[in-house]
């Protein structure tokens, strides 16, 4: 068994904006993961917000009744046993903040679909996360019908009506909805006991060197204080394989960007592990599931304000390559979903630039050869990335940067 306290997977929020993701997130874990909405500006970086929930299970309620988020049941006032943790991963809705969902997405093993009752469904980026959703290959879905305190029982009722026409024949058609007010708190014990049921914690190697995505870093020390209290630089994320231990020495590729000779380079940053936060609690070893905070001993100034998210920590020597130029096999969507006119899509042009997200990491490619289904990009950024991985593309259309469809690297 694992333990209950412990994040054991990461579950995406997803769906268009203000349909009540971060209302949710608050609601399961006391946590408001707006904070850094003020830094939430360009499209082009990633702030996710996250938080822990722990789930207990009542001993004396019955269905649905018997899943909370509090150790005492609001029901009976039961002592309840704890029994899983799962960490929320809350991607900003604004539909120019695509690349900020894809990059979370990446970090996902199931995601929430929220989706208001007080409108129409779908609505814009309804459609085109549950399309990122598709892409990415998340499978594990939970469709939350949120705001059911403002509409009628019959307007609920033909809202799930449209829900299920929406997601017919996509990756979601078999996923469960679950009506909730997420402000006012009603229903959230079904929508605990579908999380538990529907978003399982996937089977692991634990033999899997670690691998560790970037999702955000920090210099966590107050300003002015001692040069003899300053605490190495923070990294945040989550592992997608492997153990990761106290006392590791890591590298983080690509690394540093150095320009010397008129030469561009990019140099593995080296550093060791020296304290594991998973959630609230301090770890010596940490695995897959939940975003981890990893104290380094890099100084604080390569950390803070994100500056390595999107960046790739592992043991030193057993990473995947990194790449500035790479060919990948593309397939691409009949058309651009997510805005309210709805745009062929063209097959890709030489000399066009792309926007990729690998990972957590988002860069800009140029397409330098296209042949088939075979596409060679020369990248702004270079990525740390393993063959086989995949690769959301997206392209500019009428000003913004829009989904277009999907590549697998080859070489
Ligand atoms: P997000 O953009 O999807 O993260 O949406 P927010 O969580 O920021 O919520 C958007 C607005 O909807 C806020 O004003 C919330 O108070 C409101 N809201 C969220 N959930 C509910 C709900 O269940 N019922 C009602 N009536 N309002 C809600
Ligand atoms: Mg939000």
């Amino acid at each position: 068994m694992s333990d209950p306290l412990i994040p054991g997977v990461n579950i995406g929020l997803v769906g268009h904006v203000d349909h009540g993701k971060t209302t949710l997130v608050s609601g399961l874990t006391g946590q408001w993961t707006d904070r850094h909405s003020e830094e939430i500006k360009r499209g082009i970086s990633i702030r996710l917000g996250y938080a822990d929930a722990t789930f207990y299970r009542c001993p004396k309620c019955k269905g649905a009744d018997a899943f909370t988020t509090e150790s005492i049941c609001p029901e009976c006032g039961s002592e309840c046993e704890p029994f899983r943790t799962v960490s929320f991963v809350d991607a900003p809705g604004h539909e120019t903040l695509m690349a900020t969902m894809l990059s979370g997405s990446a970090l996902m093993d199931g995601a929430m679909l929220v989706i208001a009752a007080n409108e129409k469904c779908p609505q814009p980026q309804t459609k085109e996360h549950l399309m990122a959703l598709e892409l990415v290959g998340i499978e594990n879905i939970v469709i939350v019908q949120n705001k059911i305190d403002v509409v009628s029982q019959e307007q609920a009722l033909a809202h799930y009506k449209e829900i299920k026409k929406f997601v017919k024949g996509t990756i979601a058609e078999n996923a469960p909805v679950v009506p909730v007010s997420a402000q006012k708190g009603i229903n959230i014990g079904a929508l605990i006991q579908a999380l538990d049921e529907y978003i399982p914690v996937p089977e692991r190697d634990p033999d899997d060197d670690p691998i560790m995505l970037i999702a955000r870093s920090f210099d966590i020390n107050k300003p002015g204080c001692s040069w003899r209290d300053v605490k190495g630089g923070v990294i945040g994320g989550s592992l997608t394989q492997g153990v990761l231990k106290e006392g590791d020495d890591i590298e983080i590729r690509p690394g540093m960007k150095v320009e010397a000779e008129n030469q561009v380079r990019w140099d593995p940053i080296m550093t060791k592990v020296t304290s594991i936060n998973a959630g609230k609690n301090r770890v010596t070893e940490a695995t897959p599931g939940g975003l981890l905070g990893v104290g380094t001993k890099l100084d604080p100034a390569l950390t803070k304000s994100d500056a390595l998210a999107g960046q790739v920590a592992g043991l030193v020597g057993k990473m995947p390559p990194v790449w500035s130029r790479m060919a990948f096999k593309v397939s691409l969507m009949e058309r651009v979903v997510g805005s309210d006119d709805e745009f062929t899509i063209e097959p890709l042009k030489h000399k066009e630039p792309l926007m990729l997200s690998v990972g957590t990491a988002v860069t800009v490619g140029v397409v330098v050869n296209v042949k088939k289904d075979i596409v060679d990009v020369v990248l702004k950024r270079p990525v740390c990335v393993a063959v086989g991985s995949r690769i959301a593309i997206s392209r500019q259309v009428g000003g913004r940067w829009r989904l277009i469809g999907m590549g697998t690297l080859v070489e």
